[in-house]
C-alpha cells in the first residue's frame, strides 16, 4: 500500500496537520491512531479550557474534538482507527496493525503526532511495594470519565502541575478527601488560572519542599512516608490511592534512530509539550502546510 502523506495520532495535532495539509492541497493522506475514536486525550478531558484563542469561548475536551472532527470530515482525509502504528522504517515505509493483520504502508511524507506520555512513580527513587491504588493522572481521568470507576476516598497527588490540578478538583468536586499536593518545589507548576479555579476554592493544601519517600501497603496502598526536602524530616500519612502527576514526555519511540530525514515532521506534544490545545493545532496547521508543500 502506498500514500503521500502518513500522520501517526489523530489527537488535537494529528487532526489539524491533516486538515491543513488536505486544505493545502494533498490529496492523499492516511490519518492512523490506535484508539477506536479520534481526539486523542481530548475525549476523556470533561472540564472546560479549552480553545479560548481559536474560538473565542471555553469549550471542554470532547466539544473541542467535536470541533476539529468537523473540520476534518470534511475532507477526504482517510482516518484509519484502531491502528497502531509498530514500527517506522528509513526506506519510507511503516508497518501498520489493526484487527485484519499486518500492513506495510510506503509513503512520500511522515508527520508524528503521537503526543506525549507520563512519567510513572519508577521515574522517582521511591522504596517500598508497588501494591494497587497508585496512578498517574492521565490514567485516573480516563478511568473515572471514560469508564464510571471509582478509584478511592482518600488520594494524594504526587505533583502540582496542571494534570494534578485538574484530577484534585475532580475529585474533590465529587467529594473525595484530597489529602493534599505534594511539592518537591518551593511555587506550584501548574499555570496559576489552573491554581486559583481547582485548588484554592477547595482549600486543598499544597505541601512545598516535600516528597514521597516510600509507599506502604500489599495488596492495596495504606499510607505513604513524606519527606520534606527543608529538613522537616519525615512524617506517614495514611491514603487508599496515589496519584503521581510527575510531568510528560514526548513519545518519539517511533522513530527513534531514524536521524531528520527531510520527509519526517513533528506536531503536537510529540514534538513539545503543549499546556494549551490551541497552541499544539496552531503549530500542528503550519507542520502540516509544510508537508503538504
Ligand atoms: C489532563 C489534561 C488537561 C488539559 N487541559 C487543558 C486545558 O484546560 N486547556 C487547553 O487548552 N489544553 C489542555 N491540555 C493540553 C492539550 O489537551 C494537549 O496539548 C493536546 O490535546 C495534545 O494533542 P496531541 O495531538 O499532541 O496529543 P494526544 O491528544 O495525546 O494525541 C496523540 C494520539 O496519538 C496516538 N498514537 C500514539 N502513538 C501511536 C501509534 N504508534 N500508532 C497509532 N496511534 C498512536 C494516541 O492514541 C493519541 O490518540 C490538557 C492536557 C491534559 C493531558
Amino acid at each position: 500500500m502506498k500514500t503521500e502523506l502518513l500522520i501517526i495520532g489523530a489527537g488535537a495535532a494529528g487532526i489539524a496537520a491533516a486538515t491543513a495539509a488536505w486544505d493545502a492541497g494533498c490529496r492523499d493522506i492516511v490519518l492512523a491512531d490506535r484508539r477506536e475514536r479520534p481526539g486523542g486525550i481530548l475525549p476523556q478531558c470533561l472540564h472546560e479550557g479549552f480553545g479560548h484563542a481559536q474560538y473565542g469561548r471555553e469549550l471542554t475536551g470532547p466539544e473541542y474534538a467535536q470541533q476539529i472532527a468537523q473540520k476534518l470530515n470534511q475532507t477526504g482525509v482517510r482516518l484509519v482507527l484502531g491502528t497502531e502504528v509498530l514500527a517506522v522504517y528509513g526506506n519510507k515505509s511503516a508497518v501498520l496493525s489493526d484487527r485484519s493483520g499486518l500492513t506495510q504502508l510506503h509513503f512520500e511524507r511522515l508527520i508524528l503526532a503521537s503526543g506525549c506520555r507520563e512519567k510513572s512513580i519508577g521515574s522517582l527513587p521511591v522504596v517500598g511495594t508497588r501494591p494497587a491504588g497508585i496512578f498517574t493522572a492521565g490514567q485516573a481521568q480516563e478511568m473515572i470519565n471514560l469508564h464510571g470507576q471509582d478509584l478511592g476516598k482518600e488520594i494524594l497527588i504526587l505533583g502540582s502541575g496542571d494534570l494534578g490540578f485538574i484530577m484534585a478538583r475532580q475529585f474533590a468536586q465529587s467529594g473525595k478527601h484530597v489529602i493534599a499536593l505534594v511539592e518537591k518545589e518551593a511555587h506550584y507548576g501548574g499555570m496559576a488560572r489552573n491554581y486559583h479555579r481547582c485548588v484554592e476554592p477547595y482549600k486543598i493544601p499544597i505541601l512545598y519542599h516535600t516528597t514521597v519517600a516510600e509507599i506502604h501497603g500489599s495488596g492495596r496502598i495504606t499510607g505513604v512516608t513524606l519527606r520534606h526536602l527543608d529538613g522537616g524530616g519525615e512524617e506517614e500519612i495514611p491514603c487508599d490511592t496515589l496519584i503521581t502527576a510527575l510531568g510528560l514526555l514526548p513519545e518519539r519511540d517511533l522513530v527513534r534512530g531514524l536521524g531528520e530525514p527531510e520527509w519526517l515532521f513533528f506536531a503536537g506534544n510529540c514534538h513539545r509539550v503543549h499546556d494549551l490545545v490551541d497552541s499544539a493545532v496552531s503549530e500542528a496547521e503550519r507542520i502540516g502546510r509544510a508537508a503538504a508543500e
